[in-house]
This record gives C-alpha cells, sequence and structure tokens, in this order.
C-alpha cells in the first residue's frame, strides 16, 4: 500500500542519514482529496495531516477528528490574515507564517484565546516573485520580530522552485534554522522527500504519492 511504501522508505532514508528512526514526522498531505482515501489512510493508522485550505479542512476534519483521537492538522497553504483565527484555532500547526502582519494577528490570537500552534517560519528560499515566502536575507530580521511579539516558532518550512535541484534549497533553510536557533525543518515533498530527509527536515509533507494524484479543483478559497 502507498502509506506502508512511504513510511519504509523514510524509514530508510532516516537509517541512510543516520538518524533516529521516527524522527521524521510524515505529515499526509489530504487537501483536495476524495473521502474514501482520506479515511482509507486513517484506518491505515496515519494520523497527521497536511490541509491548504482553511475551510475546506473544517469541513473534512470536524467530525473526523472527533472520531480519531490522536489527529494532528497541519495547515500548510497561504494564510490570509482574516482567517488567522479560525485557523489558529483549529490546525495543531502553521508551516505558513510568511509576513509580519500575519505573525502579529497571531500574537494577538494568542493572547485573547491561548491558542497557540506550533509555528513554522515559510521561507521562499527561491526568492521566487510568486510564491509566498520571507526573503532568505530578512529571516532574520523576521524571527527576531515575531519573537518580540510574544511568539513561540519551532522551524522553518520552504517549498524549492519546481524543476529545480531541491538540495540548495534544503541546505540554505537548514542554515537559515540553524542560526536562528529553530529545530523544525519542514521540508520535502513526494518527489524528494527523501533527500530532504538526508538534508535534515524533521517534517516531510507527502501528499500523491499516498493518496494518489490530485483532483483538479479549480480555484478554492484558502
Ligand atoms: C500540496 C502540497 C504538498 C504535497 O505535494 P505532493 O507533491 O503531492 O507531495 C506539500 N507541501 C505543500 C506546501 C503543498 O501545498
Amino acid at each position: 500500500m502507498a502509506l506502508t511504501d512511504i513510511r519504509a522508505r523514510i524509514a530508510r532514508a532516516e537509517a541512510a542519514a543516520g538518524r533516529p528512526a521516527g524522527s521524521v514526522t510524515l505529515i499526509a498531505v489530504s487537501k483536495t482529496q476524495p473521502p474514501d482515501r482520506v479515511d482509507d489512510v486513517l484506518a491505515q493508522g496515519q494520523r497527521v495531516f497536511g490541509e491548504n485550505y482553511v475551510q475546506e479542512a473544517q469541513a473534512r476534519w470536524t467530525d473526523r477528528r472527533a472520531a480519531h483521537p490522536g489527529v494532528a492538522l497541519h495547515m500548510i497553504g497561504p494564510l490570509q490574515s482574516n482567517k488567522a483565527r479560525l485557523a489558529a484555532g483549529f490546525f495543531d500547526a502553521i508551516h505558513s507564517l510568511d509576513r509580519p502582519s500575519l505573525a502579529r494577528r497571531l500574537a494577538q490570537v494568542g493572547d485573547d484565546t491561548g491558542a497557540l500552534p506550533t509555528l513554522f517560519v515559510q521561507v521562499n528560499t527561491g526568492a521566487e516573485p510568486q510564491k509566498a515566502g520571507v526573503l532568505p536575507d530578512e529571516v532574520d530580521g523576521f524571527v527576531a520580530e515575531c519573537r518580540r511579539s510574544g511568539l513561540t516558532l519551532a522551524g522553518a518550512m520552504c517549498i524549492p522552485p519546481d524543476a529545480a535541484d531541491p538540495v540548495p534549497h534544503f541546505r540554505l533553510l537548514r542554515s537559515i534554522a540553524e542560526r536562528n536557533g529553530l529545530p523544525g525543518l519542514s521540508m520535502g515533498m513526494s518527489a524528494d522527500f527523501e533527500t530532504a530527509i538526508a538534508e535534515g527536515a524533521t517534517h516531510v509533507r507527502v501528499g500523491s504519492a499516498i493518496f494518489g494524484a490530485r483532483q483538479a479543483t479549480g480555484e478554492l478559497p484558502s
């Protein structure tokens, strides 16, 4: 089965990198997947899932999470500031902290409601204009600003440019994370998660290799 295969590949990659078994968290990216595939992967014991859209995640996971103790939901898609409160109350982790206004909103929501999801700073390692994320040169200042506003940061996340060799991007993210005291590295997707593990990933975000190709959904709101 696909999930069993991915888990075995993660275990081999951990071992090959001399890293302890279980040191990498597999985030099964269920965005836009049909419900029966999600239920199948849940039935196989997977408990950590990634979603890109707040409303889609709520629709899919409110009942499933109640029925399956231990489910953890990670927001991996761009997050609008006006959805920060909703997202912080719903997700266990947010991987797309990518700008000061969102950091301020999340700090405020934490103060108001006590919601404190695990936070990863998204870094635009390829400095791609169309892509979200803090520019590599601006991460140190951004991290300092987040900490001043009271946020605790767990790690850094990147999505390397399409068709590029991901290794330089994984290494850049790792060096940025290390110098900022960020222990988590959210990097690696279906095509390159083993490479990411070799480069130190603590969280890999794997969708299509587990669930199969995503359905074309058109434009979904985040
Ligand atoms: C969709 C998505 C993934 C999963 O991509 P696959 O190539 O299907 O594994 C991982 N990370 C982010 C941020 C995504 O949007």
